[in-house]
């Protein structure tokens, strides 16, 4: 084929928003499909490493971005009742070393910087797909309002639940992991009188951690609470909760802790749930983008920011001349599937060392940390120094 492909992309999240972007800037067509009425609003806080502000950078909104969100200057881990810092870098030598900043910024924020670039006709609300796959050489999805679509490619970019990835490889249970989360967002000026959490740190406590970081221009801080419990077993993002549960739960922690979660207005809380890295992504001329190929934990912070690499990636491979679409679908998936798999591994095994419950073996690793942040060689203190210097716009992919 030697026209350039015509690619439909089901959902409208942070990934296949910046699957459209990163398409229609080398010239490609698309159309996006979003289950929702409208793109929506809900979501809070997102942790951007500098290998997601480079992608940015290769979608042309760097700069609005850094506008948007938020740059701390330091990066803190506390300890969870005394606030006692167990690290403290100053985020500049991240972006030093790794050539963009690190940034926290409201997820409705960077879905509005992707849609307003994009042309509105190309997106449409109200499509859940039910089905995808490849009909002689023409991909197809098929919605739930009894329409359906042809085109060259479907990327399934429909999320953790993905529809698409059913399709292909059928459902597959996830596996619950034993913790609950909850969050919430406060107004900056309602912790003005609150030590510590204005700035961004990780609390560390038995069974359990705390994130808070300032969104929105430094306006609103986002905290994110993580306990282990089997209490409950929801998935959503959507489901709101009691401000008194999240205080019950985190009753011994540092005071600081227990004031901003008192502050926010809303409460959210979810299960976090985990699933094993698919075997493959791509069949025929239908490919996976984002959490629908390889939902992660969020404790190395790369959800969103894998989601927008693989967007950048995809389009770069499917602008090359080289191949038929069913061995580009196939390169894309060779040149992103172990970095994604190495990060669903990594945050799994973070996992487990952010709640260590024996008072020896958390001393271990706060130790362990401390001497990093203050002598180690890789200055992302946690070894991410491979995710950050990841750049999707020179990667090469040949
Ligand atoms: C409502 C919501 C709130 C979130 N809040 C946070 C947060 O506060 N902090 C955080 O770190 N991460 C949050 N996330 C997750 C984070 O945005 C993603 O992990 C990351 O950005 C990867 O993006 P994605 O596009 O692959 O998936 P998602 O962001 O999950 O986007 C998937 C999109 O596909 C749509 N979709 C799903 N099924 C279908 C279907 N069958 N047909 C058509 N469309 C479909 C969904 O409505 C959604 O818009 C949230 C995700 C969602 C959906």
């Amino acid at each position: 084929m030697s026209r350039k492909p015509k690619v439909a992309i089901i959902g409208g999240g942070v990934g296949g928003l910046a699957a459209a972007l990163a398409l229609h800037r080398l010239g490609m067509e698309f159309e996006v499909y979003e289950q929702a009425s409208h793109i929506n609003e809900i979501g809070a806080g997102l942790n951007l490493s500098p290998n997601a502000l480079k992608a940015f950078r290769m979608l042309g909104f760097e700069n609005e971005a850094i506008e948007a969100g938020w740059q701390d200057e330091y990066q803190c881990t506390r300890s969870w009742r005394t606030a006692f810092p167990i690290s403290r870098q100053p985020r500049k030598l991240t972006s030093d070393i790794y050539g963009a900043q690190y940034l926290t910024l409201h997820r409705a924020d960077l879905q509005s910087l992707l849609l307003e670039r994009l042309p509105e006709t190309h997106v449409h609300t109200g499509k859940a797909c039910v089905d995808a796959g490849t009909n002689g050489k023409t991909a197809y999805a098929r919605f739930t309002d009894g329409s359906s679509v042809d085109a060259d490619i479907v990327i399934g970019a429909d999320g953790i639940h993905s529809a698409v990835r059913d399709a292909l490889y059928g459902k597959q249970p996830p596996h619950f992991t034993g913790c609950i989360c909850w969050r919430g967002l406060v107004p900056v000026e309602a912790v003005a009188n609150i030590p510590y959490v204005k700035d961004l740190a990780a609390w560390w406590g038995p069974h359990g951690h705390v994130v808070h970081y300032r969104v929105r221009r430094g306006e609103l801080v986002n905290f994110v609470a993580h306990y282990d419990s089997d209490a409950w077993t929801e998935e959503s993002w959507t489901t709101e909760c009691t401000k008194d549960e999240l205080i019950g739960t985190f009753a011994r922690w540092n005071d600081a802790l227990l004031q901003l979660f008192d502050q926010s207005e809303r409460y959210y809380k979810w299960a976090l749930y985990d699933r094993d890295p698919l075997p493959q992504w791509s069949k025929r001329q239908v490919s996976l983008l984002g959490d629908s190929a390889h939902p992660m934990l969020p404790y190395l912070g790369q959800g969103a920011a894998s989601a927008v690499e693989d967007a950048c990636i995809l389009a770069r491979v499917l602008d090359d001349s080289e191949g038929n679409i069913e061995a580009k679908l196939q390169r894309y998936e060779a040149l992103r599937k172990p970095r994604t798999t190495r990060m669903q591994l990594v945050s799994r095994e973070r996992a487990k060392e952010n709640h260590l419950t024996s008072p020896a073996a958390r001393l271990m690793r706060d130790a362990k940390v401390a001497f990093r942040s203050r002598f180690g060689s890789d200055k992302s203190i946690f070894k991410a120094g491979w995710v950050y210097e990841y750049d999707p716009a020179t990667t090469p992919i040949g």
